[in-house]
């Protein structure tokens, strides 16, 4: 099947709104009698439901927590990206396009990246007006601050919890319209399958988890929001339940799946203590703004704090070595994270991992208290202030800015962060790949779309911090309900869809027979014992550094262990009751197909991107020899701008990077 992106034609800048001119828009009178059903209620599922029906849809959406409150997107921590320019800094709608397909290492589509940029500010206002809470500064205005890859201040935060506070307005906005009957909101509810009836979707089957019934639903639209699968490793950032089953199973219907391998690792999480954890923990990436990144010079006092001889602070400045800022003086501790994961898993495996793994760096905030407290003592008038009082000033400023993410980490590690550095070390923690979708966001199943991190195009190879929630509400509020409508106008006349045909009632026998096999089945071991093994192969063998080797033994891997759990997985209780394990045991099932994928996709990428490293590219001197193709294909920048292409150039020479320039037709 070729792939067409349906990009409209014309220069990047006029997309958008030339499309939005010439759609076809189905009139209020009839958006009265289009049903469309949405999977998923985090940020993307939840601002588009409540737009859709506020438009007059009626919605069905499904989530499988208690309340859309508690989607994964509730733990987004630093902020979201907007091209305000509220800091006068040099901020635009172009620099943000042009900093996020640089950080996606040139692999999105730009097309959509622009109209996302384009978008962006209207988040804010959407957001603001429902009342979310967002940082301001002195004079009252909303306050910005920095992530990593950028040069400006466009990153809207409240706090350290922002995801938190923009799925409140998204719920709020949601709530009105299930209060006005035009959304019928099913919490509890997983969606075990996508039912396609004359190759368009019509509906889902879902499964009740709390009394087990198995029910099927039908619409004219199906819109998978169902978030990313990062849960593949076993140990990630991402919610416990979050899994790559909505997305698996469109798939596995026909919906072409779309760069698979690509993950985010994320620079600053709190390190793994042991084997029996099941979770990792962000500290978000804001925390860069104002801490600096930093490992001992000599190997002596590496061992020295290892056995705890020593401690961090004992260090002198010389005795440090602030890696990121030695490396990328322009962008110091703000480099992009797939660049800051790399350089602190060099670091460790060469040797200089401060704990007891060998697996963590220093994140450390002493400097800061040091700056902020001189500043603050001149504000407040206090002449020789001694070096308690300024550290105890600036702990002041820091603790408001970063206060809950403080207390996390010394709930967590047990260590006061205001007195000793944190450590921090990369994790798994967002996934670019998804279902690929056209323009429109629909899939390559007519009718079928996929929105936020469940789908792919925005962010190429790695996403810059603070977009994935722009991209989620983006997809929501303002682009879907658009481009859906394009597709439902020639279903004004349909009328409902009835559940009583053969594709549902196939559907619905598939997904009973896989309930029923995984109760029956009185294997040896638990669902997790696969889940675990499988995240270790994904780990060691797909994770930050891969080789071809490791990726085709971690195919056979990946195969072998799939056999062993259809024959020896073990299911406790019944089919009838709220079951965790067996609802687990379906998203595992699903991780198992999709970690396969995801090594052969990582096999076929002869070059290191995003946060990926491909062993065969190392240097002599042990340094990544990274490989990049630039997307000529749709590269109007480069083409009309050689001065925008050798700047790229000069910035990957300095990374080491052998650029070649060919014609990339994947991300079309
Ligand atoms: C710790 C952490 C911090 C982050 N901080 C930031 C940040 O500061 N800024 C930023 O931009 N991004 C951040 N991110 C990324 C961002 O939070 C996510 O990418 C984003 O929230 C995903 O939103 P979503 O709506 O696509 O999916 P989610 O919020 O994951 O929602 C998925 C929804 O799908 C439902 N669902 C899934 N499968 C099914 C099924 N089969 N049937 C029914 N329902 C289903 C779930 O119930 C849920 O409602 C962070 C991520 C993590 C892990």
């Amino acid at each position: 099947m070729a792939l067409d992106s349906k990009v409209p034609k014309g220069p990047i800048k006029d997309k958008w709104t030339e499309y939005k001119n010439h759609i076809n828009l189905v009139n209020p009178a009839n958006k009265r009698h289009i049903d469309v059903i949405v999977v998923g209620t985090g940020l993307a599922g939840g601002s588009a439901s409540a737009t859709l029906a506020e438009l007059g849809y009626n919605v069905k959406a499904f989530c499988y927590q208690d309340s859309p409150r508690r989607a994964h997107s509730i733990a987004a921590q630093g902020g979201i990206n907007a091209a305000k320019n509220y800091q006068g800094d040099g901020d635009s709608t172009y620099r943000l396009f042009y900093d996020t397909v640089k950080g996606g290492d040139y692999r999105s589509r730009e097309a959509n990246v622009y109209r996302l940029a384009e978008v962006s500010a209207n988040i804010i206002d959407q957001c603001v007006a429902q009342g979310v809470p967002f940082a301001r500064d002195y004079g009252g205005l909303l306050d910005n601050r920095s992530f990593g890859g950028v040069l400006v201040s466009r990153t809207f935060y409240a706090k350290g919890q922002t995801g938190q506070q923009l799925l409140l307005g998204a719920y709020s906005a949601m709530n009105r319209q299930i209060a006005r009957g035009k959304i019928e909101m099913f919490n509890r509810h997983e969606m075990l399958d996508v039912v396609i009836v004359d190759g368009k979707a019509r509906g889902i089957i879902a499964r009740n988890l709390v009394t087990g019934e198995i029910e099927r639903h039908s619409a004219h639209a199906v819109v998978i929001a169902s978030g990313g699968y990062g849960n593949v490793y076993f140990l990630s950032t991402n919610a416990m339940g979050s899994n790559v089953t909505a997305g698996w199973k469109v798939h596995k219907k026909g919906a072409y799946f779309a760069n698979p391998c690509y993950t985010q690792i994320h620079p600053t999480c709190i390190p793994r203590s042991g084997d029996y954890q099941s979770k990792l923990t962000l500290m978000s990436e804001s925390l860069r703004n104002d801490g600096r990144i930093w490992v001992p010079k000599n190997m002596e006092d590496v061992l020295a704090i290892r056995e705890g001889k020593k401690k961090p602070t004992d260090l002198t400045e010389e005795q440090r070595d602030y890696y990121l800022e030695r490396r990328y003086p322009a962008f110091g501790n703000l480099v992009p994270r797939d660049v800051a994961s790399r350089a602190a898993k060099e670091r460790c495996d060469a040797g200089y991992g401060v704990n007891a793994t060998g697996e963590a760096v220093y994140l450390d905030f002493a400097a800061s208290f040091e700056r902020y407290g001189k500043e603050q003592a001149k504000i407040h008038n206090i002449s020789n202030p001694s070096e308690a009082k300024v550290k105890e000033l600036g702990q002041e400023i820091v603790k408001a800015k970063y206060g809950n993410l403080f207390q996390m980490y010394e709930k967590i590690v047990d260590e006061n962060p205001y007195e000793t550095p944190m450590m921090i070390y990369p994790a798994v923690h967002y996934t670019m790949g998804g279902v690929w979708v056209d323009y429109n966001l629909m899939t390559t199943i007519p009718g079928c779309y996929a929105i936020g991190e469940a789908n792919f195009s925005d962010h190429g190879a790695n996403r810059l911090g603070a977009s994935a929630l722009m991209q989620g509400l983006a997809d929501g509020y303002f682009v879907l309900p658009y481009t859906i409508g394009d597709y439902l106008a020639d279903d004004i006349r349909t009328g409902k869809i009835s559940t009583e045909s053969p594709e549902f009632e196939a559907a619905e026998k598939e997904v009973t027979e896989r309930i029923e096999f995984f109760i029956n089945n009185e294997g040896t071991h638990s669902v997790d014992y696969y889940h675990k093994k499988l995240g270790k192969i994904m780990w060691d063998k797909c994770g930050m550094s891969r080789n071809a080797e490791g990726l085709e033994i971690a195919i056979e891997e990946i195969s072998a262990l799939r056999k062993d759990f259809w024959q020896n997985v073990n299911v406790p209780g019944t089919s009838t009751e709220y079951n965790e394990q067996l609802a687990k045991a379906g998203r595992v099932a699903d991780f198992l197909e999709l970690g396969e994928l995801f090594a052969k996709d990582a096999l076929v990428r002869e070059e290191s991107a995003g946060g990926h490293f491909r062993e065969e590219h190392q240097t002599e001197d042990g340094e990544a020899k990274r490989v990049k193709e630039f997307q000529f294909v749709s590269a109007w920048e480069y083409k009309g701008e050689p001065k925008e292409a050798v700047l790229h150039k000069e910035e990957l020479a300095y990374e080491n990077i052998e650029v070649k320039e060919r014609s990339y037709k994947f991300n079309t």
